[in-house]
């Protein structure tokens, strides 16, 4: 896309349009399937697919004489009325709050996150709200951690807050690992002032004066960008000392990641940061309350964070009536399998499995049946076609034998074996796993030799029963979340599509 870029600039440039049209670069749209995407505004024409020589025709044709080249319109039709984003399915069910300026703005300009009411959310609370207030909207809300454990995001910071503690901390997430999932990246790399603008509201809210974004290394242009927010968002005083003359002094600071998937685990994840080997360790205490360095810790996650400035803009009411009962608001997937439109979404809780992979997924790739979703990644199971009307909620998925997580979904087709699927989650926890417990360090690896066993046609009826007690074992024994939960896609498969589990040890005999 920069090489697109470069050239729409020389060609315009060339026709002496630069003065005249803005050219900029935004984060992700989220339609990865189509992408690089070319969007002219203030017609809204979408161009899909563009590729660098297409370039001088959007300028030449569209910028220069004002006619969209048809062919490369998303949707094309004479009176204009479906190329708009409101019109094209992929978007049509979707609420944005999280990626609200995801393709929208340019992420490395601070003055257009500012023109969309960006730190106005902590001009508010700096001004015009006590710590309490800020509270009791987190409350009202009814925003639950999108990490994977979903906890009452108001809990984490009041626990904070009423720890008598001369320093404090305020920790970011952004230690993405899950295969498939690029939900953070994108929020960092298309927003990176929301998550600045919400570590300083929790900070003034619960007494802290420094946090901190532990990132993965492997994500070069959302470091990049989220330096630049840093260093711009000090230049105009909205971090650092005496943030808008309010008194109040606060900065962040960003720790790089390795790639350890467990390091993604909270404890793991602080004791990164503290310079020291990412291994969990037992809770309680709990990072509120004794987290980094031994201090009361704030720690959410990537799409958490960027909820907050709406939440305190819009109100905690507002917030409230998107969703179900018990999971508000909305919830970021990176849509990917064998999907037709593969990519990045954010829906209201409550939307069903069928609308997201159908509706706004496009359907299954080549016509295929629909088989089965993978959420939550490796900690995550299977969803098979009966559950396609489920309202994906915390509790819903959770019934399902799987989990939310941090928001992948990966879809499958009736070519997918299932086995092979629980193998290769497997494989990832069992190479991702610290060793520090037994449970999940021993447990994983005999779960995943039967699994071997049973894939290469040399398994027994037995081992399905091993399988289960050995995944129900690790559940409840292992020290942290990635050994309690890598059994999931395992012990999912095994509920749902056991006949294929017993075909694999009759058959291949
Ligand atoms: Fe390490 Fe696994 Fe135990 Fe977690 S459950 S502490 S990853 S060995």
């Amino acid at each position: 896309s920069s090489v697109i870029f470069d050239q729409m600039q020389k060609k315009m440039t060339e026709l002496g349009l630069q003065n005249e049209i803005q050219l900029v670069k935004t984060g992700c749209f989220g339609l990865c399937e189509k992408g690089p995407i070319v969007k002219v505004l203030p017609d809204e024409t979408f161009y899909v697919d563009v590729k660098p020589e297409d370039a001088d025709r959007i300028v030449q044709e569209h910028l220069l004489k004002g006619r969209p080249v048809k062919d490369l319109v998303y949707q094309y039709d004479e009176s204009h009325k479906n190329v708009k984003i409101e019109n094209i399915p992929f978007y049509q069910k979707q609420f944005r709050i999280v990626l609200r300026n995801c393709g929208v703005i340019d992420p490395e300009n601070i003055n257009e996150y500012i023109a969309r009411d960006g730190y106005k959310a902590l001009e508010k609370v700096l001004f015009e709200m006590k710590p309490d207030d800020v509270i009791e909207e987190l409350k009202v809300s009814g925003l639950r951690g999108r990490g994977g454990a979903g906890f009452p995001t108001w809990r984490k910071w009041v626990f904070t807050k009423d720890v008598e503690s001369d320093v404090k901390y305020v920790v970011c997430n952004a230690d993405e690992g899950d295969p498939g999932a690029y939900m953070d990246r994108s929020t960092i790399e298309g927003d990176p002032h929301s998550i600045i603008e919400a570590m300083t509201i929790c900070g003034y809210t619960v007494g802290a004066h420094q946090g901190y974004v532990y990132i993965r290394a492997e994500y070069p242009l959302a470091i990049k960008r989220l330096e630049k927010a840093i260093e711009q968002a000090r230049e105009l005083g909205l971090l650092g000392k005496d943030i808008l003359g309010s008194g109040f002094d606060f900065d962040i600071e960003i720790r790089l990641g390795a790639g350890a998937f467990v390091c993604g685990e909270e404890t793991a994840l602080l004791a990164s940061i503290e310079g020291n080997r990412g291994m969990p360790r037992p809770r309680p205490p709990f990072p509120a309350v004794s987290g980094l360095w031994g201090k009361p810790t704030v720690i959410n996650n990537v799409e958490t964070w960027a909820s907050i400035p709406v939440i305190i803009l819009k109100g905690g009411k507002w917030f409230s009536q998107i969703g179900t009962e018990t999971s508000k608001g909305t919830k970021v997937f990176a849509l990917t399998g064998k999907v037709n439109n593969s990519g990045l979404i954010e829906v209201p809780m409550g939307t069903t499995l069928r609308e997201v992979i159908f509706d706004i997924g496009g359907g299954i790739k080549g016509g295929k049946k629909f088989k089965a979703v993978q959420s939550g990644g490796p900690s995550g199971g299977v969803i098979p076609a009966e559950y396609l009307d489920t309202p994906i909620d915390y509790e819903n998925l959770q019934k399902l034998g799987s989990i939310m997580g941090s928001g992948g979904l990966i879809v499958m087709d009736e070519d997918d074996c299932m086995i092979d699927i629980a193998k290769f989650y497997l494989e990832f926890t069992v190479d991702e796993s610290c060793g520090k417990c037994s449970p999940c360090r021993i447990g994983g690896r005999q779960m995943h030799n039967i699994l071997d066993k049973i894939s290469k046609g040399k398994g027994e009826l037995e081992d399905i029963e091993k399988l289960k007690q050995i995944g129900r074992a690790m559940q409840k024994a292992s020290l942290c979340g990635l050994g309690q939960t890598a059994p999931n896609p395992v012990l999912s498969t095994l509920r749902y599509f056991e006949h294929e589990y017993r075909q694999h040890i009759v058959e291949k005999k």
